[in-house]
């Protein structure tokens, strides 16, 4: 039995009974591989139209990325839409800048319509370490303004201490069509959802083998589903069950920690309005306060998602380089998870054969569009394919050096980009 990673979310979980496992031959319009975002959201949105849907997990609901995950609905994509204009036609362009805010909007409406008890809180901040960076936060808000955000307000130096109690930035973007959850409440939400209309859910049964056909069998160790469609949707912890997703991918784990109980008022003193924030470094730093009033915070990357020796010892110095006040204060959970990387940093997307649908490759910001993923799969099942499509024409690259040297390769590259960001240059 694989349980849930030690951490905060699991320790803090609603009350949730464990699924079953799969045991026995099943059919259905579409099995769904990977019961973290991107395979809940697939099988709600599916579940809604009217299909019949099983989802296999290999552990836990949410035992991956979205169950362990910093909880900040960040906005738009892990590169941003002028990456995308600068490299993609315009009717491409405009399809996916159109998208650009809907995943959020795809949690709220979940949250709300499926009330999904998660701390949600509304708002996200951009801080910058540097004029460099404030000077880009002010071109990203220039961009998703033309794309229709207009819920974002500029702030300086002083207006940007009003919201983030540390002295180590010199502004930002407030974000207040972002937002904040507890990661693990609202994937085991969306699993009851699943329930509730019909969809079948079963934890503990690891695919081990995915047999193209015009009815796909999709294996276990104790059974089959049989279905018309499958959708591929385990992300850093597929492995190589897919050979031709493993290839221009790259599992990199980054860690969290999160703190004692520090209660309401010195958690409002770190962050008086509770918003969720996150800084603009390439190797970025991202924390929040949770609802029982710790501070939760992430950072780092480990290419090749190898788990680090002692996690609070790589967190800890982030931490109080952000808040000195708090020297002292306790760490009670830490953990690692993984997240998948591309090489353009833009979501992978597309077929393989004709009934054979895969979504993966966040790189990092994922909340959001795993939840549109969700959404465009299941308007490409039902015939129009248009918006999936917009994403899945992204080209993508193998990662330089192949599987033997794309983890240095890589962590250079980020050394490099780290020194470029310490320098302000
Ligand atoms: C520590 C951390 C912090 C992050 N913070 C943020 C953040 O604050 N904001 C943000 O936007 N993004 C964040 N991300 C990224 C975000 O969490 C991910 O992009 C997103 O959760 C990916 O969802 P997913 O469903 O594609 O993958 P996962 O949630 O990883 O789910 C994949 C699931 O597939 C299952 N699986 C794999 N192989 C099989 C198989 N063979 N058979 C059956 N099941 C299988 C796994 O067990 C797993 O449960 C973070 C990621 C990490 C790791």
């Amino acid at each position: 039995m694989t349980e849930h990673v030690k951490s905060f979310y699991a320790a803090s979980a609603n009350p949730h009974a464990p699924w079953p496992t799969l045991s026995g031959d099943q059919e259905c319009d579409v099995c769904v591989v990977g019961g973290g975002y991107t395979g809940l959201s697939s099988a709600l949105h599916l579940a809604e139209r009217g299909y019949q849907v099983v989802l296999l997990e290999a552990a836990r609901i949410g035992f991956g990325a979205s169950g362990r995950n910093g909880g900040q609905i960040v906005n738009s994509y892990s590169r941003d839409i002028d990456t995308i204009e600068r490299n993609c036609p315009p009717d491409q362009a405009r399809l996916l800048g159109n998208m650009l805010f809907e995943g959020g909007d795809i949690i709220r409406e979940r949250i709300e319509r499926y009330q999904i008890q998660c701390d949600f809180r509304q708002g996200g901040v951009f801080a910058a370490d540097t004029e460099k960076q404030l000077h880009e936060l002010k071109a990203q808000k220039a961009r998703w303004e033309r794309w229709g955000n207009d819920q974002m307000e500029l702030l300086d130096k002083e207006s940007l201490r009003r919201v983030v109690q540390s002295d180590r930035y010199v502004g930002g973007v407030l974000d207040k069509r972002g937002g904040h959850i507890h990661p693990l409440n609202l994937a085991l939400g969306e699993a009851e959802a699943i329930r509730g209309l019909g969809g079948r859910i079963f934890e503990q049964s690891p695919v081990t083998d995915i047999v193209p056909g015009e009815r796909v069998q999709v294996k276990t160790a104790k059974g089959t589903v049989k279905a018309r469609f499958v959708v591929v949707a385990g992300n850093a912890y597929l492995g190589n069950l897919v050979p031709e997703l493993a290839a221009k991918s790259m599992p990199c784990g980054t860690q969290v920690v999160a703190t004692e109980v520090l209660g309401e008022q010195k958690a409002r003193e770190l962050l008086p309005q509770n918003y969720c924030v996150e800084d603009c470094n390439y190797l970025l730093d991202y924390y929040r306060t949770t609802g029982d009033h710790r501070l939760l915070y992430g950072g780092g990357v480990v290419y090749g998602a190898r788990d680090p020796a002692d996690i609070e010892r790589l967190i800890m110095p982030k931490l109080l380089k952000t808040f000195p006040q708090l020297a002292g204060v306790k760490v009670e959970y830490t953990w690692t998870g993984n997240f998948l990387l591309t090489l353009s940093r833009l979501p992978q997307f597309g077929r393989i054969g004709s009934n054979i649908y895969y979504m993966q490759g966040y790189s990092g910001h994922g909340v959001t569009c795993t939840h549109l993923a969700g959404k465009l799969l299941a308007e490409a099942l039902a015939g129009q394919a248009e918006r999936f499509d917009a994403f899945a024409r992204l080209p993508h690259y193998p990662f330089p050096g192949g599987r033997l040297l794309r983890v240095p390769l890589t962590a250079m590259g980020a050394v490099w980009y780290s020194l470029r960001d310490s320098l302000g240059v």
